[in-house]
Parts: C-alpha cells; sequence; structure tokens
C-alpha cells in the first residue's frame, strides 16, 4: 500500500513541476513514507530521520516530511521529538500536501502537520505516476474496520472505503494502456470490497473485460471475508490469478479470538479445502504471528499443526509487539522475547522446508511465467512470475518482458524456480 501511495504522492508533486531528484543530496524536499505495523519499522525510520538531520544542517532550506501511518499515529510529537523535521501528513491528507510544500518553502520553513482522517477520501480522480511498467498496484479500498486487536492500521488509515467499480476499471485501462500486463488490486481486506451493488467478485468479473490485460491479483484477504461468492469468482475469472495470500495469524482458537480475528481455526480449514476444490494449483500463502499475550506452548503447538496441515507455499512469520494505542497493548506482553524468538525461528524453519517442497515439486513441470524485468544475476536471465506467484528466473530478452511465456522448470534456489527459455503463448 505504501508504494502504491508513494506513486499517488509523486503525482501529486509532479502536478505541482516537481520532478524525481537523482539522489538525497541534490534533493530540496524529501518525503519518507512510513509504516507502523510494527515497531521495528518506526525504530528503522527514526534511525534515518536522525540521520537525515546532518543533511538538514548543512542545507536547511531542505524540506524534509514523514508521510503514513508513523506520521498520523505520532502526529505533531514527531515534530517535537525531531524539531529539524519540517512537515507530518497522515495517509488521507496527500492532497494537501502541494499546498504544504509551497507554504512551508514561502515561510522558509515552518513546521506543519496534517493528520485529519477523511470517512470518504478514496483519491477518486488521481490517476497515478507508476514506476513499474508491467504490474501496477490499484488501490481499491483504503482504511479497514476489523480492528484485530494487535494491530494499528484503523488508527492510523481510518475506516473503510471502497473506490467506485467505474473507476477502479478505468485505473486498470489506464494502466495496461500506459504499459501494465498485469493489475495488483490493493487493500487491507479486499475481500470486503463494497460500492453500491457491486461486491469484490463482481468487481472481479467485471475486470475480466479489460481489453490487454492478462493478469489480476490481489491483497489483502481476510478469511472472514472469503464468501464462497468470491471463490467461484477465482474459478471463474481466467484473468484471476491462482495465488492467494490469506493471513491465518494463529491456529488456536483461543489466540484467535483473543486477536478478534472473527474466524476459527476449522473455518479456515473450511476455506482452504473450497479453495483447493474450487481453484485447482492454487498457490497459498499466509501471515503468522507469534508470541501474542497469552499464547502458551499449546496454542503455539496448534499453529504448528495448522501450518503443517495446510502446507502453505510461503508465510511471512513475525513475533508480536505491543502497538501502543491498539487493544492488545492493554494485555501483558507474557511471553518472553526468547521464547518468542524460538517460536519465530520454529516456524521460519518449518515454512522453510514447505517452499522447499513446493518448489520441488514443480521441477520438470511446464509453467507460465510473466516476464517482469532483469534479474540481479545480469547475463540475459530475466525475472518472471508464475501465476501462482512463484519468481522464475529465466533467459530472456528486453522485448519479452510483460509478456507470458511457457516454459520449463529445471532446478530451484530454494526461494527461486529456475528455467528455460520460453515460448510465447
Ligand atoms: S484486517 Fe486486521 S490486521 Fe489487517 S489491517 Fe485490518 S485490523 Fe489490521
Amino acid at each position: 500500500m505504501n508504494f502504491s501511495d508513494s506513486e499517488l504522492i509523486e503525482t501529486l508533486l509532479s502536478e505541482q513541476g516537481l520532478g524525481r531528484a537523482a539522489g538525497e543530496s541534490e534533493a530540496d524536499l524529501i518525503l519518507i513514507n512510513t509504516c507502523s505495523v510494527r515497531a521495528h519499522a518506526e525504530q528503522r525510520v527514526m534511525g534515518r530521520l536522525r540521520a537525515l538531520k546532518k543533511l538538514k544542517d548543512r542545507r536547511p532550506e531542505i524540506l524534509l516530511g514523514v508521510c503514513g501511518c508513523m506520521a498520523q499515529r505520532m502526529g505533531e510529537d514527531l515534530l517535537r521529538e525531531l524539531p529539524w523535521v519540517d512537515l507530518v501528513v497522515g495517509p488521507d491528507s496527500y492532497r494537501r500536501l502541494p499546498g504544504l510544500v509551497s507554504r512551508a518553502g514561502r515561510d522558509n520553513p515552518v513546521q506543519a502537520a496534517e493528520l485529519v482522517l477523511d470517512r470518504a477520501e478514496t483519491y477518486h480522480g488521481i490517476l497515478p505516476r507508476r514506476r513499474d511498467e508491467v504490474s501496477a498496484w490499484v488501490p481499491i479500498t483504503r482504511g479497514c474496520d476489523n480492528f484485530c486487536s494487535y494491530c494499528i492500521v484503523p488508527y492510523v488509515r481510518g475506516r473503510e472505503r471502497s473506490l467506485e467499480p467505474e473507476a477502479v476499471e478505468r485505473q486498470v485501462a489506464l494502466a495496461v494502456e500506459g504499459g501494465a500486463r498485469e493489475v495488483v488490486l490493493l487493500g487491507q481486506n479486499v475481500n470486503s470490497y463494497r460500492s453500491g451493488p457491486t461486491g469484490f467478485a463482481g468487481l472481479l468479473r467485471r475486470l475480466e473485460s479489460v481489453p490487454g490485460l492478462a493478469r489480476v491479483r490481489f491483497l489483502t484477504s481476510h478469511p472472514r471475508d472469503l464468501s464462497d461468492e468470491i471463490v467461484e469468482a477465482m474459478a471463474g475469472c481466467g484473468k484471476v490469478c491462482e495465488h492467494l495470500h490469506l493471513p491465518v495469524q494463529s491456529g488456536s482458537d483461543r489466540v484467535l479470538e483473543a486477536m478478534n480475528r472473527g474466524y476459527t481455526r476449522d473455518y479456515y480449514l473450511d476455506r482452504v479445502r473450497l479453495l483447493r476444490s474450487r481453484v485447482p494449483g492454487l498457490s497459498l500463502t499466509t501471515d503468522i504471528l507469534v508470541g501474542f499475550p497469552g499464547e502458551t506452548a499449546e496454542d503455539f503447538g496448534r499453529t504448528v499443526s495448522l501450518m503443517k496441515q495446510v502446507c502453505f507455499d510461503y508465510a511471512y512469520t513475525f513475533r508480536y509487539s505491543p502497538r501502543p494505542g491498539t487493544a492488545a497493548a492493554g494485555l501483558e506482553d507474557s511471553v518472553p522475547e526468547q521464547e518468542k524468538k524460538r517460536r519465530l525461528q520454529q516456524v521460519i524453519d518449518l515454512q522453510l522446508a514447505h517452499t522447499r517442497a513446493a518448489l520441488d515439486s514443480m521441477v520438470g513441470a511446464e509453467v507460465e511465467a510473466m516476464v517482469v524485468k532483469p534479474a540481479r544475476s545480469g547475463q540475459g536471465k530475466y525475472l518472471a512470475r508464475t501465476r501462482g506467484h512463484f519468481s522464475v528466473i529465466l533467459p530472456a530478452e528486453s522485448s519479452q518482458v510483460g509478456r507470458v511465456v511457457r516454459t520449463v522448470v529445471t532446478a530451484h534456489t530454494g526461494m527461486s524456480l529456475v528455467a528455460g527459455a520460453g515460448c510465447d503463448t
């Protein structure tokens, strides 16, 4: 979402005549777009802002701003704590950024904060400049109404709202006109998308008819809102890729309830069964959070057993850290750090084994992969992605970027597939 918001900010500022600087030392304005989901992310931003003080001492005319969730969470405290920061702008206030920038420049500079959360702001009417030509981020909802007890997002991004389907379709069509072949629909919980009579399933069906669009992906899904209708739309829409990121967080009903996730372990497993029966070849990824307050060894064992039962293709794994202002922050952080680290390592090791098994099973198979960009290894190698979102390293040419090719997997590196040259589908 922050990558997408950064494109939005860049678009708004470019309309004021600002352009991207080659680097920090040449910039007149430096904006840091921030995440508040974990304490570690915020600590890194604070470190970066402290490091930027030296640049600001040398060139006091530079404007330094903080955008995003941490700006919203800390607000004017951030300006007091780091007085060399000029602007603090929350996620619903980006339309005000150009005005703030020109005012701060004129008044040379004066600290300012814009932190109003707006129940209606969807940034309708702004067509973002995109950085990645093959795959375009398209936000369809903003904010979240779920209030998972560990999560700061509803407090810093406000209530959920959806962009009208016509506007989504227009954004998608324009992205395709600009060279994109794939769109990633974004929202904290895309499954609860609703605009008038159109829900998420209807939106997926609507995008099937966009000419030139090859693939549709979406992030993030909430198990509670993954209806049968959405699963049927995934099964029936040829452009929707066979990949779903479905965060489970824990395999223990007791912990899921304390997290306010709104589903049980059995319900989650039922969704997985339905998905796998209706969407053959589906690649399933998840988020796991260990060390939530009160998580016993038995609760943790339930998470491990769920992972073994489902065999996720990939999992983003985290250890709990309290976020001030959330419901869980009022609970005793009862699992010792050492134990959290041990549990985290156990789920990481388990997931590595499951990912490896998934990759092993694909060696020798023919896959459909979209060529995305040159691989870091260079030497004529390109990064491509399967419909299941596995990375594939294959020989290709720049003219093939954006094309979907068929290729045979010859090996894997533990994280990526390796394949021979592809032929066009
Ligand atoms: S669904 Fe839960 S975890 Fe996700 S953004 Fe909303 S409150 Fe946070």
